[in-house]
């Protein structure tokens, strides 16, 4: 139902860019990470790549998820179409929705699954380690770059599910007082602050550029360091395990996104078994909270790329 809910919020909105930071977001990421590579793990990008530039595939496994939907740079693609029919359930790996007030990210929740973007880390990390198949050592790093990026997007680790049975006034339900097809904004997909422009997309694309300045990826990269790096310290623990963490910090940072937010008009139709189907959510933002949102996803660029950095410095590259 999980699926169902989320492709229906899609659908309805006529949403185009869901999933991810935009194209900008996940470059800076990667480039802010190919600069700190250690000799070893540069050497063994290089092999796999043809070279150290990350950001030109840190954004292929979206490009390869709008080619699914017959959009995109590698719309009819062969190598996207034979992609997808060997990994139908990708499109889930660039998040995991958790409910809005949860504690952590548990992955024996209902809530998790094993093809979600941290299960889809762990899978790029063992194949580039030699201890799975399936994914070829490329797709695997391309895999990796992206997912780390979406999982330091707080809207890529939670949703909001609601209790929609009057329309005009939607309420927000607090964790464990629902299940899978309870009403969902996907990631606040479905919340709407004016006619056309929804709250993930705020954060996928529109914050960073708040604070964050200079022309290009690059310089963006720089920027989010500038400001994180005084405040980054190692995530602890087996690098196996990070991905994990990071995702419980999404999920926090998820939650404190939506203080802030009222909830108007919700847009239904009568759905499957009589669960209401939810279209959209009309919301109004508090005063400051896109300043306050900005800085939050300022320094999780920074933090991504430093974080994607250290991963692949951490990996035991599995030898051609
Ligand atoms: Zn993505």
């Amino acid at each position: 139902m999980k699926y169902i809910s989320l492709f229906a919020a899609i659908f309805f909105t006529g949403i185009t860019s869901v999933f991810g930071f935009g194209h900008e977001g996940h470059q800076a990421i990667a480039d802010i990470a190919r600069s700190r590579l250690n000799p070893a793990a540069r050497a063994a990008v290089i092999r796999i790549l043809g070279s150290d530039d990350l950001a030109s595939v840190a954004t292929w496994l979206d490009d390869v998820r709008s080619a699914g939907r017959n959009r995109g740079n590698m719309k009819g693609s062969e190598e996207a179409v034979a992609f997808n029919h060997r990994f139908p359930a990708s499109a889930n790996w660039h998040f995991v929705n958790f409910p809005v007030g949860s504690a952590e990210y548990d992955e024996r929740s209902q809530f998790a699954s094993d093809k979600d973007v941290v299960h889809a880390i762990d899978l790029a990390i063992r194949t580039l380690e030699g201890a799975a198949a399936g994914l070829t050592p490329l797709e695997a790093l391309k895999v990796l770059v992206h997912c780390v990026g979406d999982v330091h997007q707080p809207l890529h680790c939670v949703s909001g599910y609601y209790d929609i049975s009057n329309p005009s006034s939607p309420r927000l339900l607090p964790p464990d007082h629902f299940s899978l097809s309870t009403p969902t904004d996907a990631g606040g997909n479905a919340l709407f602050y004016s006619k056309s422009q929804n709250l993930h997309e705020l954060f996928d694309t529109t914050l960073l550029r708040r604070v964050l300045t200079g022309t290009g990826y690059k310089k963006l990269g720089e920027a989010a360091v500038q400001r994180e790096a005084p405040h980054h310290s190692v995530t602890p623990g087996d690098y196996h395990r990070w991905s994990a963490l990071w995702a419980t910090e999404g999920v926090r940072l998820g939650t404190d996104a939506y203080q802030g937010l009222t909830f108007n008009l919700a847009e239904t139709s009568p759905g499957r078994g009589g669960v209401p189907r939810l279209h959209r959510i009309e919301i109004t933002l508090s005063a400051g909270y896109e300043a306050r949102e900005a800085v939050v996803i300022a320094r999780q660029i920074g933090e991504a790329g430093l974080r994607l950095a250290e991963l692949l410095n951490s990996l035991h590259w599995s030898e051609p």
